[in-house]
């Protein structure tokens, strides 16, 4: 996250921007934090624009969760026609939820056939975690270093992203990102099984085995990791010959962000034991899910009671099947390779030469950008100063890995062909100002 500045000491920001910021900090919890240094305040929404108060049209290039566009009007009317006519829980026959049950699983490894319905990602991976210490009776978890699965109190004990503050949990254990550059000979493959062999030898060693490795298949917070694909399947086989499960986290690759496939472990020729979704889902409207391969969640089912008030609720459902219908209707994950092709391509063509650049990765509308200093090392100050400078042009993104010197760019599905050349137009004169 880009912000980190003192309103009362920022040369940018007007009396009103000012005044709202201190409105903020009086009253809202001291987590809250701010995109930009200079923040932006939004009214309205539209395809993947923003706009503020007086009509200024900002491009979306950040966010995932309105994946079919902001306030796209068929889920706008599914959710007006539901939330006037019933919404309640599962515990009572409605076919909307059967409905979309049957038509999302139509999307996975026919393995995967079971589906649990909560509110938030952190929700979906924390039952996740509850199923595979069931089933596996083992303790352990096993995560990428820079890693981000979740708030509770559960899920942040494996989220090493959120720094030493938030302490990981004695039975966790963390091997590094797939960077090709840290591998030998750039075998990720190889460097990947490798360090998951050690931390199940750790987690063994100390009498807890392995519930459960976590992969996010973008490896987003890590600074984004799609290539080469196929590197998770030894991984993942190592993992299951220590009676451990593999968890997808598909929190931010999922619903064909990735251009190639809807799901992003598709891309490494696997199939998990569990798969979480979240975030985009319902574009905006809170609903997460947890899907299963049967035996895995059998016994836990049976003895174990999960209710959950308002996962997989009328109204969420009514937005999430809308969600589907529009992916499908408007052929985004052809959009999403193609834009993001178009994206990438262009972004080589501005850096190439940068001595700042060094590495643009993923894939689909899910795309790093690696900055260095002089010396070679991660620049997070550049990166800070580009994002910022978008901004200043009207162009949202941020940064992100273990450096805060990833640009993310990861716009809605919605993101269209216009809305690619005007990034990238942008993207140039930013990058002439702050990488110069
Ligand atoms: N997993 C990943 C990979 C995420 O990026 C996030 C949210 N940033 C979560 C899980 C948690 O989702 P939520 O914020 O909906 O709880």
């Amino acid at each position: 996250m880009v912000n980190a500045f003192d309103p009362d000491h920022s040369d940018r920001l007007d009396d009103r921007t000012r005044r709202q910021v201190r409105r903020r900090a009086d009253v809202l919890g001291p987590g809250y934090q701010l995109f930009y240094q200079h923040p932006v305040e939004i009214v309205r929404g539209r395809g993947a624009h923003l706009f503020d108060a007086e009509g200024r049209d900002y491009l979306d290039a950040y966010n995932n969760v309105p994946c079919v566009g902001h306030c796209h009007p068929h889920v706008v009317e599914a959710v007006q026609r539901q939330v006037a006519q019933l919404n309640t829980n599962t515990r009572y026959l409605q076919d909307s939820l059967v409905s979309y049950a049957e038509r999302l699983l139509a999307t996975f490894p026919r393995q995967l056939s079971k589906v649990t319905f909560a509110c938030t990602g952190s929700e979906a991976n924390d039952l996740a975690l509850r199923v595979a210490r069931y089933a596996t009776g083992n303790q352990g978890v096993i995560v990428t270093s820079c890693a981000y699965h979740g708030l509770t109190a559960e899920v942040a004990a494996f989220s090493p992203s959120l720094g030493p503050g938030s302490p990981l949990g004695a039975h966790v254990q963390t091997i590094a990102a797939p960077d090709p550059r840290l591998a030998k000979e750039g075998d990720v493959a190889a460097f990947m099984r490798e360090q998951v062999e050690a931390a199940i030898w750790h987690l063994q060693r100390r009498g807890l085995g392995v519930a459960a490795l976590y992969a996010d298949s973008i490896f987003s917070s890590d600074g984004v990791f799609a290539d080469p694909a196929g590197f998770l399947r030894p991984v993942v086989d190592a993992v299951h010959a220590a009676g451990g499960l593999y968890v997808a986290d598909e929190v931010q690759p999922g619903f064909t962000r990735l251009g190639d496939s809807w799901w992003g472990f598709q891309r490494h020729g696997i199939v998990p034991d569990i798969v979480t979704l979240g975030k985009p889902m319902g574009n905006g409207i809170p609903i997460s899910a947890a899907v299963f391969r049967p035996e895995i969640t059998e016994e836990f089912g049976r003895n174990v009671r999960y209710f959950n008030t308002f996962g997989g609720s009328t109204v969420p459902i009514a937005a999430a099947s809308a969600v589907m219908d529009v992916i499908e209707s408007e052929g985004l994950q052809a959009r999403a390779r193609e834009t993001g092709r178009a994206l990438r391509q262009g972004l080589e063509s501005t850096l190439s030469g940068s001595r700042h650049l060094a590495a643009i990765r993923g894939t689909g509308l899910f795309i790093g950008v690696e900055l260095q200093d002089d010396a070679g090392t991660p620049d997070s100050a550049r990166a800070t100063l580009l994002v910022n400078d978008l901004r200043e042009r009207g162009v949202l993104i941020s940064a992100s890995g273990p450096g805060a010197n990833v640009l993310k760019i990861r716009p809605p599905l919605a993101f269209d062909h216009a809305d690619a050349t005007r990034f990238l137009e942008t993207f140039a004169k930013s990058a002439a100002t702050a990488l110069a």
